[in-house]
């Protein structure tokens, strides 16, 4: 189970990153409001997240580190309706696999904390530990045990840009989560909770850039039961913005053809001298229009009525982008 493990973990841990993803992501599911995130040398040596979410009882620790175990899919049903954004049950498994290991959790209302550790693949004793409410995961050392994988790892500050730039499309994503990042003891981000409009542009701002709340457009708009709402780019904005695109569907950042599609034909029709149009926009549907479930990174959708959120997207940008050119 170990090799399996190994392989499996290859999909879905490929650097630092992506553990930092899908623990980050576990605390969200978890409810927390806070999320710590300690990097040290770009995550190769030490990625530890803190969390203020539920917990885990003592007992499902090590479920939770099982391979496909998870608490949040009853059955397969429940796969047409991912809400949380892990179902698969296999990145604690796959990163126990591949570095050294440990959870420390207090469940929600419990007076003790208890702490689970895997070392070379070989689950540890839960035993009692310090810790307020919520869970703490610690990755030592990753891929020490698979040097092909730790021969890959790039720069140290690269491998931290990579975290940084993912901790920057989730604060976009949960404004209303406190996130702090820090690298090697040094504080480098800290999103306090944004409660309304103005700190939520804020939020933008830091991430996009001082300029970009001037130099854009406020969307928001629902029909045939999808809304989108965000902010895009001002087709007159001076300066085009590579790479500060992000489109969330429920919540999750999502690269995909039928949305780019949308929004450059939506671009298109308007004057735009940049080649990139910056924006964040967020579309909300039925979880049960849109499966999730097209590739382990989860990076990937396939909407059920292409045809008719493609509509909606383009549709939506386009009477905002004309209007300003009116
Ligand atoms: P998935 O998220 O796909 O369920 P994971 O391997 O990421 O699978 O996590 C396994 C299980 O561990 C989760 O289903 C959840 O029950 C538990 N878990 C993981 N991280 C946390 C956390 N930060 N707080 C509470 N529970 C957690
Ligand atoms: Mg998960």
């Amino acid at each position: 189970p170990e090799l399996i493990n190994q392989i499996a973990a290859g999909e879905v841990i490929e650097r630092p990153s992506s553990v930092v993803k899908e623990l980050v992501e576990n605390s969200l599911d978890a409810g927390a409001a806070r999320i710590e995130v300690d990097i040290e040398f770009g995550g190769a040596r030490l990625i530890r997240i803190r969390d203020d979410g539920d917990g885990i009882a003592a007992e499902d620790l090590p479920l939770a580190v099982a391979s496909h175990a998870t608490s949040k899919i009853g059955s397969f049903d429940d796969l047409e309706h991912v809400a949380s954004m892990g179902f698969r049950g296999e990145a604690l498994a796959s990163m126990a696999s591949v570095a050294r290991f440990a959870m420390t959790s207090r469940l929600r209302g419990a007076d003790n904390a208890f702490r689970l550790e895997v070392d070379s693949g070989r689950m540890q004793d839960v035993r009692p530990a310090q810790h307020p409410q919520g869970t703490s995961v610690e990755v030592r050392d990753l891929f020490y045990n698979v040097p092909a994988r730790r021969k890959f790892l790039r720069a140290e500050r690269t491998e931290f840009a990579h975290i940084d730039d993912l901790l920057k499309s989730l604060a976009l994503a949960r404004s209303s989560v406190e996130f702090r990042l820090s690298h090697n003891g040094k504080s480098v981000r800290v999103w306090k909770a944004a409660r309304d409009e103005k700190s939520m542009l804020t939020r933008v701002a830091e991430v996009l850039g001082e300029s970009f709340p001037q130099q854009s457009l406020r969307i928001d708009h629902a029909s045939a039961g999808m809304r989108l709402s965000g902010w895009v780019g001002l087709p007159t904005a001076s300066r085009s913005q590579a790479d500060a695109q992000y489109f969330y569907v429920n919540g999750r950042l999502v690269r995909d053809r039928v949305v780019a599609h949308a929004v450059r034909q939506a671009y298109a029709d308007v004057l735009f001298h940049g080649r990139h149009p910056a924006f964040v926009l967020y579309l909300e549907l039925d979880p049960a229009g849109v499966d999730v479930n097209v590739h382990p990174a989860k990076s990937e959708v396939r909407f059920r009525e292409q045809r008719l959120v493609h509509d909606f997207l383009f549709r939506t940008l386009h009477e905002a982008l004309a209007e300003t050119r009116a």
